[in-house]
């Protein structure tokens, strides 16, 4: 059954621009987390999906809502799958976007395989202890550059490109990346498993 209201469970201002507008299309009123005052959800599972269903339960459990948590990172093969579920503390517990390219830029110095992927899991639960969990994931191949280009977009955007000589995710129009990336695939695979009625994109 489709709620009137959720929670979109993430903190992440460029996430909630890449999924609010979209959940809205659904025919629900999407409250970004920041909307409460509650503290963040201890992200400390080894996967992505865990990650999400831990974001999700604390964010319906401090607002009532059922709620919606994206999880989701950079996937490095020639690092050891690094950063992973660490993507958004790469550089360490402040960084910023601009820290964690910096350090995945050094650590990929001279490495020839660039290869490197996007990885989301999205997550709808509706109460804390919801038992069927709705879950989605979507991945988005591509290389790491070997410097940033490109305005849009956020976190490892303007190194993720979509072949190796091609433009980065930071240079797609926000439609464009929406219709390729991890988190649109998850977003459209879990609207459709909502089955929730309305046609979102
Ligand atoms: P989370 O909020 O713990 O899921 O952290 C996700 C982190 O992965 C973000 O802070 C970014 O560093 C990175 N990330 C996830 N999705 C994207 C994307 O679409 N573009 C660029 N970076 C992303």
């Amino acid at each position: 059954m489709r709620p009137s209201r959720i929670v979109l469970a993430t903190g992440n201002t460029g996430k909630v621009r890449e999924m609010q507008s979209h959940l809205e299309a659904a025919g629900v009123e999407v409250l970004p987390q920041s909307a409460f005052d509650m503290p963040p959800a201890l992200e400390d599972a080894p996967t992505f999906v865990e990650n999400a269903l831990k974001k999700a339960r604390h964010a319906a459990a401090h607002t009532g809502l059922p709620a919606v948590a994206d999880d989701s990172g950079l996937v490095v093969p020639a690092l050891g799958g690094e950063p992973g579920v660490h993507s958004a503390r790469y550089a360490g517990e402040a960084a910023s976007d601009e820290d964690n390219v910096a350090k995945l830029l050094a650590a990929l110095e001279g490495v020839a395989d660039r290869r490197a992927w996007f990885h989301c899991a999205m997550v709808y639960v509706t109460h804390p202890q919801d038992p069927t969990p709705v879950i989605a994931e979507g991945r988005w191949v591509g290389w790491v550059a070997t410097a940033a280009q490109g305005e849009g977009g956020f976190g490892y955007d303007p190194v993720f490109c979509l072949a190796p000589e091609g433009p980065s995710a930071a240079q797609l129009p926000p439609a464009e990346k929406h219709r390729l990336s991890h988190r649109g695939q998850a977003l459209r695979a879990l609207l459709q498993r909502l089955d929730w009625g309305a046609a979102a994109t």
